[in-house]
């Protein structure tokens, strides 16, 4: 038997399938990958990978060797991981014989594979602006790329979901390299990146925030949907007289005799202390409004009607990610991030 947890959090792998897809479309000619890394941006890479398998997605990436591991033995067939950062120094024996392909980002990088894998094929990352990883455009058309087997050459863009000069410098300076590296593919689109348009789409794109329902810009409002629900269970329900505060450091004052629930829900579980005073549960429609600081145990709602929620009841916690980021001034990939581990993990398909 096991202990009973107040907090869950319910994925809907259906709506991540139907973004895949749309980003698919999105990406005319391009195949569409999954950036499935920090475990799915929190929602769970052993759920979502098969998930996108079954829709139709073969190119998965993540950060490390370390995030591989778990997902190899969900990947056969044609699809493939790609390890972004690359393969350093302590990856080298373990990196030799796993079947994914490191993403070079470095001089030093690219002379490991060479060294411990020289027949296996390989993704390369170019540079074209952010600084972050990657090879310079004058590294990549050095010679240094000699002799490997590149199966992707990326570059990823800094900027793609503002309208900015810096896309189209980017794209500029991708192309050019992508006229001189030879390779089987060419990727240069996130999200954001999709929805700049199909000059943008090369041959392979690679999604994240948008399967988990984020929304990269505005071309993606109406189209993407929202995947997951976060629910918390009442702790307990009491009465605030007119004159009292709420939680730590007292920021909030009744103004009256209220009621309140007490959640079980905290920072601790990504529910960030900036929703203090600010954020909202919602309950058949209507919106509670949080009342006081977040701890990092449990948050207090307003809960002033008969058909608010009482002691174990469970509440939706309103986190629309778009709004959310609004109201938190979080990005909408750390609202997802962060979410914690003490939630009971339920699908919409199967429920819990
Ligand atoms: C995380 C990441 C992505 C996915 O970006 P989103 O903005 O979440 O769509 C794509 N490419 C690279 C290199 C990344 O690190």
């Amino acid at each position: 038997m096991q202990p009973h947890k107040p907090l869950r959090l319910t994925i809907d792998l259906s709506a991540i399938q139907a973004n895949w897809r749309w980003l698919d479309k999105m990406s005319g000619t391009a195949a569409c990958g999954a950036a499935v890394k920090a475990n799915a941006y929190g929602l769970g890479a052993e759920r979502v990978v098969p998930a996108l398998l079954e829709a139709g997605c073969r190119d998965f990436f993540v950060t490390t060797y370390a995030e591989a591991q778990p997902l190899l033995p969900l990947i056969g067939g044609d699809a493939s991981l790609c390890i972004l950062h690359g393969v350093s120094r302590e990856d080298a024996a373990y990196a030799a014989d796993f079947p994914a392909r490191p993403v070079l980002n470095s001089p030093e990088q690219v002379r490991r594979w060479k060294e411990i894998a020289p027949d296996r094929p390989c993704d390369v990352m170019v540079d074209t602006g952010m600084n972050r990883l990657g090879l310079t455009p004058e590294e990549a058309v050095s010679g240094l790329l000699d002799g490997l087997r590149i199966e992707t050459l990326h570059s990823h863009l800094a900027s793609a979901d503002e309208d900015v000069p810096q896309n189209e410098r980017q794209l500029t300076v991708f192309r050019a390299a992508a006229n001189k590296v030879n390779a089987r593919r060419y990727s240069l689109a996130n999200s954001a990146g999709i929805c700049l348009g199909p000059d943008y789409h090369f041959n392979l794109t690679r999604p994240g925030l948008a399967l988990y329902g984020g929304i990269p810009r505005r071309e993606a409002e109406g189209y993407v949907r929202s995947v997951f629900t976060v629910e918390a269970q009442v702790v307990q329900r009491r009465k605030v007289k007119a004159g009292d505060t709420i939680g730590y450091n007292a920021t909030f004052t009744a103004p009256h005799d209220m009621e309140v629930a007490i959640l079980n829900l905290g920072y601790a579980d990504g529910y960030s202390r900036r929703f203090s005073n600010n954020g909202h549960a919602r309950i058949m429609g209507e919106l509670l409004p949080v009342a006081g600081t977040v701890s990092m145990d449990l948050t207090t709602i307003l809960v002033d009607r008969a058909t608010d929620p009482y002691e174990n009841n469970w509440v939706e916690i309103d986190l629309n990610l778009l709004r959310a980021s609004m109201q938190s001034g979080l990005s909408q990939y750390e609202l997802l991030t962060t979410l914690g581990k003490r939630y009971t993990q339920c699908t919409q398909q199967d429920r819990c």
